[in-house]
């Protein structure tokens, strides 16, 4: 049974990195019928934050990447990591050790002037702690094997082998009794009976020192999958500008959910030559094997793309309710607010159609769903005042009387009205339309005008009308 686990550092919002590494966990764990655990990794008191936690949760909850228990704290279970400490010492696979820190900056000071990393040098690994000096409190350290080599067996990087005199005789436990982070994931990965550990690849060296570990206690080393970093399109390391962002950012930016993950789950994985895949057929298709050794390049015009494939997909009420829930989170959603929640539902579910045809993300599709709500007098924009002004107010001025007569308010009737008006002044049907738009939307472009005209409703299209009528 697979058990895979997402373990984030409760210090700020899930990262866009950390969203792709619970997606890889998650879809392996679906695609074998197990379950992803969701483990908060919150011993740093001094950076972790309540705040960090939901936006977390929420974030993977967004992506439809909800953990299958409830999350677990690490730092709850600090008294579980001292008391396997101490049975590792009882095992002879740790020790005391009660160096004072002037002995240990002496070390790292001798490694500087000899140009070599610093290492503890294992002063403490044989001797008796009988000797040890008086109101000292030992920290506990792994008594890591000098020679030989320990082996990575990694699914994604191959088999990794690391020199064992390279691994020094790590702490463990701290003075205070509080665990480090390289026996806290070992003693949760094992006490959670995770079968595969899927992470980035800035942990590879950390895997060699945590095998170390599993071996000191005789456990099972889960499956090791480190994947490569997300980089920037121009392939250095992932800068805000590059879109090392949090996925509240790109939730605000307009993205669906299923569009972010559809491109997450591409970054750094593929199959064949599918970019647009569906939950189902990612999991039916992930696997870790196929991960990509390289860094993968985050590409900002390739999410849009197909974010702009599942927004054209999802029907007119899916796109409804999106906005709906959404808004709250887009820079422009305020707007969605300006009526009563039955009024601004209904009249996003009747103008949609013509609304979605060119919208990428939610936020386009909220731009041009403005001019639903926008209070009287509308704002001009420029080219739309240029209409105006160019003989447009004329043309509505001579349109609004057939307009108020309109029997029935449906587009199809007030298109008809609209050409016999054209044609009986001999002047393109464009002609006509663009006032109208300009007039009703404020713009110089949207959606099909009758279908503007019928959505706003009589009484708004006619006061808006006047409003521009010379
Ligand atoms: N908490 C670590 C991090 O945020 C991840 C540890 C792990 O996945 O083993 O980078």
């Amino acid at each position: 049974r697979v058990v895979t686990r997402f373990a984030p550092s409760p210090t700020g919002f899930l990262h866009i990195g950390g969203a792709r590494t619970a997606l890889f966990n998650w879809l392996y764990a679906r695609r074998h019928g197990g379950k992803m655990l969701l483990r908060i990794e919150d011993t740093d008191r001094e950076r972790s934050t309540e705040a960090a936690v939901t936006a977390i949760i929420e974030g993977l909850d967004w992506l439809g990447l909800s953990a299958d228990e409830p999350w677990v704290s690490q730092f709850e279970r600090a008294a579980r990591h001292r008391e396997v400490a101490e049975e590792m010492v009882r095992r002879g696979g740790a020790y005391y050790c009660y160096a004072s820190q002037a002995e240990l900056e002496e070390m790292r000071e001798k490694a500087k002037a000899e140009k070599r990393p610093p290492r503890y040098d294992g002063r403490w690994r044989d001797r008796d702690p009988s000797e040890a000096p008086e109101g000292v409190k030992p920290v506990i350290r792994l008594r890591a094997p000098l020679d030989g080599e320990t082996l990575v067996a990694d699914r994604v990087q191959g088999d990794v082998r690391f020199p064992n005199k390279d691994l020094d005789d790590l702490v463990l436990l701290r003075s205070d009794g509080t665990p480090t982070y390289m026996l806290a994931v070992v003693v949760d990965d094992h006490d959670m009976d995770v079968t595969h550990v899927i992470r980035g690849d800035d942990h590879l060296t950390n895997a060699a020192r945590q095998t170390l570990i599993y071996e000191a206690m005789g456990w099972d080393v889960p499956v090791m999958a480190h994947i490569p970093l997300i980089h920037g399109a121009d392939g250095a390391k992932l800068s805000k500008r590059h879109g090392a962002l949090g996925v509240e950012a790109y939730r605000a930016m307009g993205y669906l959910p299923q569009g972010l993950r559809n491109y997450l789950a591409r970054l750094g994985w593929s199959h064949g030559d599918d970019e647009i895949m569906s939950i189902e057929q990612m999991i039916s298709w992930f696997d870790i094997d196929d991960v990509n050794r390289g860094a993968s390049r985050f590409d900002f015009a390739k999410l849009e793309a197909v974010n702009g494939h599942w927004m054209r997909a999802a029907s007119d009420d899916e796109l409804t309710d999106a906005l709906m829930v959404e808004r709250e989170h887009l820079p422009n959603g305020g707007i969605l607010k300006r009526r009563d929640d039955e009024t601004v539902r209904r009249m996003l579910l009747e103008a949609m159609p013509g609304l979605k045809e060119r919208a990428k993300t939610l936020v386009e599709l909220t731009d041009s769903a403005a001019y639903l709500f926008a209070d009287r007098p509308l704002p001009l924009e420029e080219k739309a005042e240029a209409i105006l002004a160019g003989g447009g107010r004329e043309i509505i001025a001579g349109l609004l009387p057939a307009l108020s007569d309109v029997g029935e308010w449906t587009a199809a009737q007030l298109e008809t009205v609209v050409r016999d008006y054209a044609e009986a002044r001999d002047i393109k049907l464009g002609k006509a339309a663009q006032p109208l738009r300009a007039a009703l939307t404020g713009r110089s472009t949207s959606p099909g005008v009758f279908d503007v005209l019928a959505v706003l409703g009589r009484d708004e299209a006619l006061a808006r009308l006047k409003d521009q009528s010379a």
